[in-house]
């Protein structure tokens, strides 16, 4: 728990124009992985410094009524100022976690501090709750039975998608809570991804085809639809088969009202393509999303630096040579003398070492070409998309905040 974050996506504009630096809150620690973006899990890092042990077996760490009381006094201090704080919920845990760990002490349990924390929402509406999950599937199920038709205004749900697979299956769940603010933080972000912004459809009921030799059955909920050329819409249902929807049987949902990018940071971080966080980016502007981009991670593409920074990094050469892919070009790329490690990424994510073969770094692949990378570390790296911050926020959470340059971390 911390009253204060660096983590500038919970910053947020008040009324008088300050901007408010948002905060961390966390019902339990631990957790267990669920995906890779979880691979380098900081939150297993800094537990394991405290003595939090990661796993599905392991205890979690359960709190007294003091850290709870926190989240009261904040709400009474933003209320005497006329502000509202953001609260990023679960740094260091899965509030949706489905675990029956009890304290063998206290007896308290992941659902115990659930009901807890869900009521101390409904109590604190000076602060804003951004409850950012890997499990959305558990979402509906595990928030009150009063919330069914609409959560609270100051709650906005979030997952996390790291690339197209977890983003498609997430993104089901995540557009079936009632939310007033939904948002997909994609940190650190794998791959490409298609936001499909316009194919998210839900089925109010359950949809049957009995044509013979194929009868399809979609059942009610959420689906992110296909197109045939003419503008008609199938669904994929259970058994792989495409299931036709007519514009009675089927209403069309809202895309996430906010994304969220971000390259890896940690010693073993994984590269990104900045045109993965670009690609997001445009589909959000095309939309009128909100986007916000919090880091390029560890490493920088050298389309962020300008010819006086990349140099700093390596012995001089032709400039000419940058946009040669040839073995000459390879050549030279390789037998410079690097001050740190380099390599190139390609648009699969395939990341190629300076020191290893590089044939195939700069291949074309769907119309994006290898990025030289460098690593120059998070800092340096910084938070810049052809050659600016982009802080969308949505209106609920804020709006966007300043272009000025946010604290990472
Ligand atoms: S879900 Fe979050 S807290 Fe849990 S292991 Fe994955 S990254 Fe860590």
């Amino acid at each position: 728990m911390g009253e204060i974050t660096e983590i500038g996506w919970t910053a947020r504009h008040q009324h008088d124009g300050t901007v408010l630096k948002g905060a961390t809150f966390n019902p339990w620690h631990g957790c267990v992985e669920v995906s890779p973006a979880c691979a380098h899990c900081y939150a297993r890092e800094l537990g394991a410094r405290f003595g939090t042990a990661w796993g599905r077996n392991e205890p979690r760490k359960f709190f007294p009524d003091k850290h709870w009381n926190h989240l009261q006094r904040w709400d009474k201090a933003m209320r005497a100022k006329g502000y509202i704080k953001n609260i990023f919920v679960a740094s260091m845990s899965d509030l949706f976690e489905d675990n029956d760990y009890a304290d063998p002490e206290t007896g308290q349990t992941l659902d115990s501090e659930r009901g807890r924390f869900f009521q101390i929402v409904e109590q604190t509406p000076n602060l804003m709750y951004l409850l950012l999950t890997k499990r959305p599937e558990n979402m509906t199920r595990m928030a009150p039975a009063h919330w069914a038709d609409a959560w609270p205004p100051n709650v906005a749900a979030m997952t996390t998608a790291e690339n197209q697979k977890y983003y498609d299956l997430r993104m089901l769940h995540l557009l079936a809570v009632p939310a007033a603010v939904r948002g997909v933080s994609m940190e650190p972000l794998l791959g490409p991804v298609d936001l499909g912004f316009g194919d998210w459809i839900r089925l109010p009921v359950g949809v049957r085809s009995d044509i013979p030799f194929n009868a399809a059955y979609a059942p009610a909920g959420v689906y992110r639809a296909q197109r045939n050329p003419y503008g008609a819409l199938s669904v994929v249902v259970t058994n792989g088969k495409l299931l036709g929807v007519t514009p009675d049987e089927y209403e069309v949902v809202s895309n996430a009202d906010w994304f969220i990018t971000g390259g890896e940071s940690g010693p073993n971080a994984r590269v990104s393509h900045p045109h993965w966080f670009a690609g997001i980016r445009d589909q959000c502007e095309a939309a009128g999303a909100s986007f916000f981009h919090k880091q390029n991670g560890e490493w920088k593409p050298i389309s962020e630096m300008p010819e006086s920074e990349y140099e700093t990094y390596y012995k001089p050469w032709p400039a000419a040579l940058l946009r040669q892919y040839s073995e000459s070009y390879l050549r030279e790329f390789a037998s410079r003398e690097y001050k740190v490690p380099v390599g190139v990424v390609d648009y699969h994510g395939k990341f190629y070492s300076i020191d290893g073969p590089l044939t195939g770094a700069f291949e074309v692949i769907d119309g994006h070409v290898g990025m030289q990378m460098y690593r120059t570390g998070k800092h340096e790296a910084g938070r810049l998309i052809g050659g600016r911050e982009w802080n969308g926020m949505p209106a609920a959470l804020g709006g966007d905040l300043p272009q000025t340059a946010l604290t990472t971390a």
